[in-house]
């Protein structure tokens, strides 16, 4: 039988942060990962990280605190979610941070101009603190590399592009930036690949390199070994049962197990169970074998759950090659989105977590993004340049529908021609005078990253008047679910009466968000799945961190 001081169950960001801190902690430690690949939705992302006051942040010149961002963060996630869970999430992340930059090789670079998403706010940062990882060459991973779970969004081959260059390369046909940008990231290719790199960014970045500082560290990564139930002796989670080679097996786990198998967004009985309709695993772009395994076995050995009716929503296109996670293309100037009723409902620019948490609350269910030929004829969408036509294969599924009148239009989806008419009407003489007085678009600084500078009098609005008219049909999808198993500031796994359970961590989003119901910024999920990976990883190697970096630092003073 084998046996190991800690069991990590799944190779995501969460999982492979609590693995890289226990092993560099000095404790014997396995991952054990159901798919054939690794890295789940954390490979397949665009690797934005919240963690604010960070060693990068504070390197790159952004005025951030501890202070700040509690301020920032009380504000957002608001009385739900307990303050000290919150502050050791920000007390802990810049040390996590300073962690997997020494133990891996992943360096991070600030995400410059990507505005927190409610910058407004007090202790908001219209100019932004999340950081993503610089590109890492593909060749330190080995053969490993071919076990790297693909992007949901590859990059274009001989590019190196990162998640900030996107807001730029939308605006190809408007601003010289877009043209510069395109340029630059051909550039940063050639430059590496004449050093003989394979260069990757993004989630590929990020999986790819925690991957690479447990294969320094003699970290086994076991593939297609699911966790199917927990082993508890004498009420402490002594180990797993896994399948082994279609066996179950137990591995025994001395000093604890920690549960980083992802949210449950691939399992319709429990999405069906524990949230609204017109819910589904359709319109997720998760990582497949996200299907709740590790909720549903900490649930077994007693533990409490929060959260569950949550996700980290956003509106998706539903594309025949698969949900299209439509960010860019929603608030860049010249669409609006319309309900059944043919009229809008919510500002199209907002975060995604809050649009489709608008649909569900006012059950604007069907709902489509109006857009003309204007818009066609300036931004990318996707992949299709601007000018281009749409892909008839979205049209074919009925993803897309298209008509010279706005009344052809509107009866081809089934919405009152008048109403959508006037909403229109309405709506284009907002954009005239640059003000959306209805939903306030534009009013935030955020509703202005992807945008278009060039556009006036605001960069967020345009009117719809050129035909043909197009609808892109939009249904509420989702980045993964944010509910989960309840957990304290050490990622200990409580029970409903607030006890922990003996054994047992969970981190990522097999655990309710620090978060609550909302999205502090680009990365709110990735950043408090690595530190609290890192914390459960700290805790199993009984080293108390709170309120200190590693150095022994108060970084409460910072
Ligand atoms: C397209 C896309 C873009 C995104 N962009 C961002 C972004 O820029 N910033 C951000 O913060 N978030 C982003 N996200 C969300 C983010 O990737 C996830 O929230 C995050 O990866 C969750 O981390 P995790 O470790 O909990 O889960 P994951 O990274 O999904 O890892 C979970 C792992 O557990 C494995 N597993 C599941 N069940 C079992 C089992 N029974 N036994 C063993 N292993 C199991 C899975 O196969 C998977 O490998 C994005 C997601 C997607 C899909």
């Amino acid at each position: 039988m084998e046996e190991f001081d800690v069991v990590v169950v799944g190779a995501g960001a969460a999982g492979m942060t609590a693995a890289l801190t226990a092993a560099r902690s000095g404790l014997s430690t396995i991952v054990l990962e159901k798919a054939p690949v690794f890295g789940g939705s954390a490979a397949r992302s665009g690797a934005g990280i919240w963690v604010p006051n960070n060693d990068v942040l504070l390197a790159a010149g952004v005025p951030d605190t501890f202070t700040k961002a509690d301020t920032y963060m009380a504000a957002v996630v608001g009385p739900e979610v307990p303050v000290a869970k919150r502050q050791a999430f920000l007390r802990a992340g810049p040390p996590a941070i300073a962690f997997i930059q020494r133990w891996s090789p992943l360096r991070f670079r600030w995400m410059e101009g990507y505005s927190d998403y409610y910058p407004e706010l007090p202790g908001g940062m219209p100019n932004g603190r999340s950081i993503e990882p610089v590109a890492l060459d593909a060749n330190i991973l080995g053969a490993e590399y071919a076990n790297l779970n693909p992007s949901y969004l590859p990059t274009p081959p001989s590019t190196v592009v990162y998640d900030i260059d996107y807001r730029w390369l939308a605006l190809i046909a408007r601003h010289p930036r877009g043209v510069a940008v395109a340029t630059e990231i051909v550039w940063r290719y050639l430059q590496l690949a004449a050093q003989g790199q394979k260069p990757i960014t993004m989630g590929q970045a990020l999986a790819g390199g925690l991957r690479a500082g447990l294969l320094a560290a003699d970290v086994p990564v076991r593939l297609n070994t699911p966790l199917v139930d927990l082993h508890v002796e004498n009420g402490r989670v002594a180990g797993v049962i896994a399948l082994v080679g279609g066996t179950e097996t137990l591995i025994r786990a001395r000093r604890g197990v920690m549960i980083g198998s992802g949210g449950f967004e691939h399992n319709e009985r429990m999405r069906k169970q524990f949230q609204d309709e017109p819910i589904g695993t359709a319109w997720t772009v998760g990582a497949a074998s996200n299907t709740g395994d590790g909720i549903e076995a900490g649930e077994r050995a007693g533990a409490g759950l929060a959260l569950m009716d949550d996700a980290w929503w956003g509106p998706m296109i539903p594309l025949p090659e698969g949900p299209y996670f439509c960010l860019s293309e929603r608030t860049l100037p010249g669409n609006i989105f319309v309900d059944g009723t043919g009229r809008r409902f919510v500002n199209e620019a907002a975060p995604y977590s809050d649009v489709v948490h608008t649909m569900y609350a006012g059950d604007h269910f069907p709902a489509w993004m109006i857009t003309d030929q204007e818009y066609r004829n300036r931004y990318l969408f996707k992949e299709t340049a601007p000018l281009l036509p749409y892909p008839q294969a979205w049209y074919d599924s009925g993803a897309l529908v298209k008509d010279w009148t706005i009344t052809g239009l509107a009866g081809k989806i089934g919405v009152p021609a008048a109403a959508l008419r006037a909403t229109l009407d309405r709506f284009n003489g907002q954009a005239r005078a640059g003000r959306d007085t209805d939903f306030h678009r534009g009013d935030s600084a955020y509703d202005a990253y992807f945008a278009d500078p060039t556009n006036r009098p605001s960069p967020c609005l345009a009117p719809v008047g050129l035909p043909p008219f197009y609808a892109f049909k939009i249904v509420p999808g989702d980045l993964g679910t944010k509910g989960g198993l309840t957990t304290d500031v050490q990622s200990r796994v409580l029970r409903p009466d607030g006890s922990a359970i003996p054994g047992l961590y969970a981190a990522g989003n097999a655990s309710a968000a620090v978060m609550g119901h909302s999205y502090a910024g680009a990365g709110s999920t990735l950043g408090p799945a690595m530190t609290f990976g890192y914390l459960a990883g700290k805790d199993l190697a009984g080293k108390d961190l709170a309120g200190k970096d590693l150095a022994g630092k108060d970084l409460a003073a910072s």
